[in-house]
């Protein structure tokens, strides 16, 4: 770290970012595209969820076959419940992942409490 960089680490080790204009250290981030990311991988998780709950659910009903009818319905459901929890687990986090890289790499992430202004990583 040389004189005058704008990101430093605080006592505790964490990344703390001064505004370029004001040197104000009051920074709110605001991940945007991860919010977004997030929420849009998913709904696309989710969606892409549902190929795996149908897989999900046949071989939950192979496995409860052996139980009977009673062991198909509850085999099946449980595949695809599993399906699709996975489906949008993965899709969020994968969506989030995308969204931060957004977040630093496009959008103006950071807003000064002190002086309103709002740049990105690319400013600073
Ligand atoms: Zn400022």
């Amino acid at each position: 770290m040389k004189q005058g960089d704008v990101i430093f680490t605080n006592q505790d080790g964490e990344i703390q970012i001064k505004c370029p204009i004001c040197q104000s250290e009051r920074i709110e981030t605001r991940n945007i595209g991860m919010k977004a990311g997030g929420t849009l991988g998913a709904a696309a998780g989710a969606t892409a969820g549902i190929a795996g709950a149908m897989s999900g659910a046949e071989a939950g009903a192979a496995v409860g076959l052996a139980g009977g009818p009673v062991g198909v319905a509850i085999g099946g459901l449980f595949g695809a419940i599993m399906g699709g929890l996975v489906g949008a687990a993965a899709g969020g986090s994968a969506g989030a992942g995308i969204g931060k890289i957004v977040d630093d790499t496009m959008l103006e992430n950071y807003y000064c409490l002190d002086c309103d202004h709002s740049f990105g990583k690319q400013d600073i």
